[in-house]
């Protein structure tokens, strides 16, 4: 039927192009799925969820990977477990290399090139001064802020620049005896990624991943809607939220002074602690929530930017490419200040994630596509070659221009129709 070979190795291209982009579509393989859904806690106290759209027979399997990779995050980071990877290394008075785990030793990476990009604002030795404040295991509560000769004793052992990170083989190594390091503000973020990392190995491509208010959502539910997720107002005992932001592909993460906090003498002072100065930090900014490509960087970013406030943090934000709401509070009154690529609502951030836009352009991209193979076929099938319009009008209008219509390729029908057109233009004119 299809004679010319050019001809037929075209319409196969076409072919595979069509069953290629049908066999891709993630909206017809969560279509089939079934709403999975695991909650739980980890590392003491922090909550976590998993929603994941896929065959119900992998349920049990999810379940279990879900939480022994949430286990083995914190029997390696916690500074609550005692014998952890870093409370062992935080335990030791050794300036010569500790060896470590490989996945500690990323985190610990990423940790330091943060602390670079955010000149120190965030900083995983800070541990000292988180016990200092009273902010790590033991929580019994201040009744006076620490003297000034114990924060400067503080931080003689703090600094990123004191500590080392290699990765073959895996190895933390400390310039002064006392150093010791605090994950609590990038793990849960490294949870949440390792998490979406698991899942991916099983196949899952629609899932929603929240690890104590940090999240990262992968393709979208099944009704072809994204993920929707709110950044809460940050008032303590409040749990109403701020806004509403669609993810698809991204991580979201968020930190504050408004839950974690002590006050004394009418001060509230934040668990998040400058490790440069070696005190909360004091100033307007209550919260801010990072997007970014992955949780890790979501959530470490989140803190530094709440030690550097707003012009910093809107600066820094820039500067590492995620995108930033800073929420500050004046006069009782909440003031946002974001990235300009910072999502203004659901909307927004529905066409910049991309997840149903790109689904509407993929729905047209298909229907374009049957409509050229249709063309295609039927042409080939009739053995005439693919043409435009025919421009009948524009032929009345002007006979000189000759119509590229489905007749060319039929001399004699062609020739019979412009002279007809002729016939009628002259007629017309007389
Ligand atoms: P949350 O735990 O509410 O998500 P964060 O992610 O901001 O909040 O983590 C805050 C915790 O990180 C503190 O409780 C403390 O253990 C630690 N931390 C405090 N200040 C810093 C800092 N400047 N850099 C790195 N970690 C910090
Ligand atoms: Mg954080």
């Amino acid at each position: 039927m299809v004679s010319n070979p050019k001809t037929r190795l075209a319409l196969i291209q076409m072919l595979v192009a069509f069953l290629f982009l049908f066999a891709n579509a993630p909206w017809l393989s969560a279509q089939t799925s079934t709403r999975l859904e695991i909650t739980g806690t980890t590392m003491g106290v922090v909550g976590y969820s998993v929603v994941a759209f896929a065959d119900s027979d992998v349920a049990t399997e999810l379940k279990a990977s879900v939480a022994e990779e949430l286990e083995s995050v914190n029997q390696r980071m916690s500074t609550y477990i005692a014998d952890s990877e870093v409370s062992r290394f935080n335990q030791s008075t050794s300036t010569d290399w500790f060896s470590i785990s490989r996945e500690t030793a990323e985190v610990v990476q990423k940790a330091q090139e943060i602390s670079e990009l955010s000149d120190g604002a965030f900083d995983i030795t800070v541990q000292p001064l988180v016990a200092r404040w009273k902010f790590s295991k033991d929580k019994s509560k201040l009744t006076k802020i620490p003297d000034k000769a114990s924060i400067a004793a503080d931080l003689k052992r703090v600094g990123y620049k004191k500590l080392q990170v290699r990765l073959d083989p895996p190895a933390l190594k400390k310039s002064v005896a006392g150093l010791q390091i605090d994950l609590s503000a990038i793990a849960k973020g490294y949870a949440v990624d390792m998490v979406a990392e698991r899942l991916q190995a099983m196949g899952l491509d629609n899932f929603l991943i929240e690890v104590g208010g940090e999240v990262r959502a992968s393709g979208e539910k099944p009704d072809e809607t994204s993920w929707r997720v709110g950044i809460e107002k940050p008032l303590p005992g409040a749990r109403e939220p701020y806004q509403i932001i669609a993810l698809y592909h991204q991580a979201l993460a968020s930190s504050g002074d408004y839950r974690n906090f002590f006050e004394l003498n009418g001060k509230r002072y934040s668990h998040t602690i400058d490790p440069r100065t070696g005190y909360p930090v004091d100033h307007a900014v209550t919260a801010t929530s990072v997007i970014a490509q992955d949780c890790t960087t979501a959530d470490a970013m989140a803190t530094a930017i709440m030690v550097l406030g707003r012009d910093g943090g809107i600066q820094l934000a820039n500067k590492a490419g995620v995108k930033a709401l800073i929420l500050s509070e004046t006069n009782n009154q909440l003031l946002a200040t974001k990235t300009a690529n910072f999502p203004s609502n659901e909307k927004e951030s529905m066409i910049q994630e991309g997840g149903s836009f790109l689904k509407l352009v993929g729905i047209v991209s298909v229907f374009f596509l049957l409509a050229v193979l249709a063309m295609a076929i039927g042409v080939i099938c009739g053995r005439e070659r693919i043409k435009g319009s025919c421009g009948g009008i524009a032929a009345l209008e002007n006979p000189d221009i000759t119509p590229e219509c489905s007749l060319c390729s039929r001399a004699a029908e062609c020739n019979d129709l412009k002279k007809e057109l002729k016939k009628r233009q002259t007629e017309t004119d007389s």
